[in-house]
C-alpha cells in the first residue's frame, strides 16, 4: 500500500531522516516507535507531503533550506513529487501531532471542515460513523474544540481525519499526554476503524506499550534511522527494544 525507500530529510545541514525504508501493507496497522526528536513527525510530514509546504514556507521566509530525498510509492504509484492535496485526494491522510483541531470551531464544524474531500452522502455517513466509534463526541457536538479535554480533542482529530475519507491514515503520536484510560479508548477506536473500514494505519508513538497490542508490524526509529523492524513478537524478543520502548 505504502512503501518509502531511502528517505532522507535535511533541515539545513541537520540530518533528520537518514535513509529510512518503511512499508505499510493494505489493512495493516504499522507502528513507528522512537524517542523525542527521533524523526517521527518529520517522517509523517514527508509521507503526507506537508513537508513540501513547510519547505516552501521556509524558502519564502528566507529561512533554513530543507532537502527531501528518496521515493514514496503509494498504491503502486510514485507520489514523491505530488502535492499534499493530491496525496490527500488519493486517500493518504495525516492526523498530525498535538491534535491540530480548530479550537474556535465546534466539534460539528471541525468534522464538516474535515469532510471537504467527501461527497455530501459520504460526509453524512462518516459523521455518523465517527460518533459510533467515539460516542463521547456525540454529546459534545456543539462545544468548541478548545474546551474539549486532550482525549476528546484527539478523538475529534481522528474523526476529522476520517471525514477526509482516508485509505491510509497517518496518525502522529495520538496518545501523547493522555491518561491510560483515554489511551485505551483511542487504541480501541483505532483498531475498530481498521477492522470495520479496512483503513490501513501508520501510527507513531514514543512508547510502544499501549499501541503494541494492535500493531501488525513496527519500526524503531533512532536519531532519524530505522534501526530495527519486525512483528510485535520479533521486537518483544529483543531485550534492548523491550527495555527502551516497551517498558517491560
Ligand atoms: P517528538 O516526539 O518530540 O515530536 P519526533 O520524533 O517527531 O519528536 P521530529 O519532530 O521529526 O522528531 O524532529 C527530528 C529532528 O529534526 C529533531 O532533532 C528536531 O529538532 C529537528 N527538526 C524538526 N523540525 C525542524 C525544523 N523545522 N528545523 C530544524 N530542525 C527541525
Amino acid at each position: 500500500m505504502l512503501e518509502a525507500t531511502g528517505l532522507m530529510v535535511f533541515y539545513e545541514n541537520m540530518l533528520a531522516l537518514n535513509n529510512v525504508n518503511i512499508r505499510c501493507e493494505e489493512n495493516q496497522i504499522v507502528g513507528v516507535f522512537g524517542a523525542n526528536s527521533a524523526g517521527k513527525s518529520t517522517l509523517m510530514y514527508t509521507l503526507s507531503g506537508i513537508m513540501e509546504d513547510i519547505k516552501k514556507k521556509e524558502e519564502m521566509a528566507g529561512g533554513e533550506r530543507i532537502t527531501v530525498v528518496g521515493h514514496i510509492h503509494y498504491k503502486g504509484e510514485d507520489i514523491s513529487n505530488l502535492k499534499p492535496s493530491r496525496r490527500a485526494g488519493k486517500g493518504l491522510i495525516l492526523c498530525p501531532e498535538r491534535r491540530r483541531i480548530f479550537k474556535e470551531s465546534s466539534v460539528l464544524e471541525n468534522l464538516k471542515i474535515g469532510g471537504y474531500l467527501a461527497t455530501p452522502s459520504q460526509a453524512r455517513e462518516t459523521m455518523d460513523y465517527v460518533f459510533t466509534v467515539f460516542p463521547a463526541l456525540m454529546k459534545l457536538k456543539k462545544r468548541v474544540g478548545g474546551f474539549l479535554s486532550g482525549g476528546e480533542q484527539q478523538m475529534l482529530a481522528i474523526g476529522r481525519a476520517l471525514m477526509a475519507q482516508p485509505q491510509l491514515l497517518l496518525l502522529d503520536e495520538p496518545l501523547l499526554g493522555l491518561s491510560p484510560l483515554m489511551q485505551a479508548i483511542l487504541i480501541r477506536g483505532t483498531k475498530v476503524i481498521r477492522d470495520e473500514k479496512k483503513i490501513s494505519i501508520l501510527v507513531t508513538e514514543q512508547y510502544a506499550r499501549p499501541v503494541l497490542p494492535i500493531v501488525d508490524y513496527a519500526f524503531i526509529l533512532e536519531n532519524g534511522t530505522a534501526v530495527m523492524e519486525g512483528t510485535r513478537q520479533e521486537l518483544l524478543n529483543n531485550p534492548d527494544v523491550r527495555a527502551a520502548y516497551f517498558g517491560v
